[in-house]
């Protein structure tokens, strides 16, 4: 029989535009259904995935292949991500949605997506992910476009217990498929860390470029089963999701105001430019002297 690797990959449904629109009087984002995208990152995280199936069949010469396992909590509309995420390529789906997680904060989130990776992988909840005949690698973008913290990898790595690494622009294979190598952005160059799965790795853009949804892929994804499962489903605690789980309140949110003044001065001989400007600095703070 052929041993499996399984990777999941997180995949975030997110606002197709740079101009997200927020109501101020209840701090939510506004969604709209039709302009909703896969999370950048996270289409390079799925790609990423690929590659690593690729090389993992390469590596072990087809004595183990990887499956990979996109997962999502969001809405119901999400599961558009996760079909266009098979048509890129991915073997299977989970969308985690359900009201219990509606407002959920970052840990919230990570807590529903860790119990949702236990459930795909077969694991009781508080037992150990992975073990030496089933490796498994948990792939995320570095970010969201959205929410933008960059918390929820790491999160549920902590959740999981398991190693994590951010900021990767180069993953590749070790040791028969037992470890990851990684490359990780700081802010001086990169550092080059071996991983032994499980584990979660986060990725920025450098990392590859990602595919496009192929025909055959588009027809596969439109009839796929992806199931939907809410917190019993998955084995996580309801008060551990949703608001009641979410330590982080959102007390405002505004745009802020932004005003311009501007003030001329032109050099000439008698210097007074230079003395006035110099002026402006020391008042503000920020003077030579
Ligand atoms: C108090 C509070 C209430 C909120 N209420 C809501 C709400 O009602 N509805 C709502 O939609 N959002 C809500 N949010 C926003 C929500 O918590 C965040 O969008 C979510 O926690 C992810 O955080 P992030 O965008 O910073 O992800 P990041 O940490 O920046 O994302 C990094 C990576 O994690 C993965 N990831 C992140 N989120 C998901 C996900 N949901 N599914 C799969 N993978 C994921 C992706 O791979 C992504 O690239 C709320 C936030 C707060 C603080």
């Amino acid at each position: 029989m052929t041993a499996t690797m399984d990777i999941y990959v997180l995949i975030k449904q997110v606002p197709g535009t740079d101009n997200v629109k927020m109501d101020e009087e209840t701090g939510t984002m506004i969604r709209t259904e039709h302009d909703n995208v896969i999370n950048p990152l996270d289409e390079n995280a799925l790609e990423a995935a690929f590659q690593l199936r690729e090389e993992l069949a390469a590596l072990t010469e087809g004595a183990m292949r990887a499956r990979v396992v996109a997962l999502s909590m969001g809405p119901r509309p999400a599961v558009n991500a996760l079909r266009e995420a098979l048509a890129m390529g991915a073997d299977a789906a989970a969308l985690l949605s359900d009201r219990a997680f509606a407002g959920s904060d970052t840990i919230a989130t990570a807590e529903a997506l860790a119990a949702g990776i236990q459930h795909q992988a077969g694991v009781v909840p508080g037992e150990p992910l992975g073990g030496a005949n089933k490796p498994c690698l948990v792939l995320c973008g570095e970010r969201a476009t959205d929410g933008e913290t960059g918390q929820v990898g790491p999160m549920v790595a902590a959740l999981l217990g398991i190693p994590v690494s951010t900021y990767v622009r180069r993953i590749s294979l070790v040791d028969g498929g037992a470890a990851v190598e990684v490359e990780r952005v700081v802010e001086e160059g990169f550092e080059r860390v071996k991983l032994t799965l499980p584990a979660v790795v986060t990725v920025v853009k450098d990392i590859n470029q990602p595919g496009f949804p192929t025909l055959a892929g588009k027809i596969t994804a439109k009839n796929a089963d992806i199931p939907v499962l809410g917190p019993d489903d998955i084995g996580v605690d309801r008060v551990r999701v949703g608001l009641g789980g979410s330590p982080t309140r959102v007390v405002k949110v505004f745009h802020p105001k932004f005003s311009r003044d501007t003030v001329l001065h032109t050099h000439d001989a008698s210097g007074k430019a230079v003395d006035a400007l110099v002026k402006f600095l020391d008042e503000r703070g920020i003077g030579l002297k």
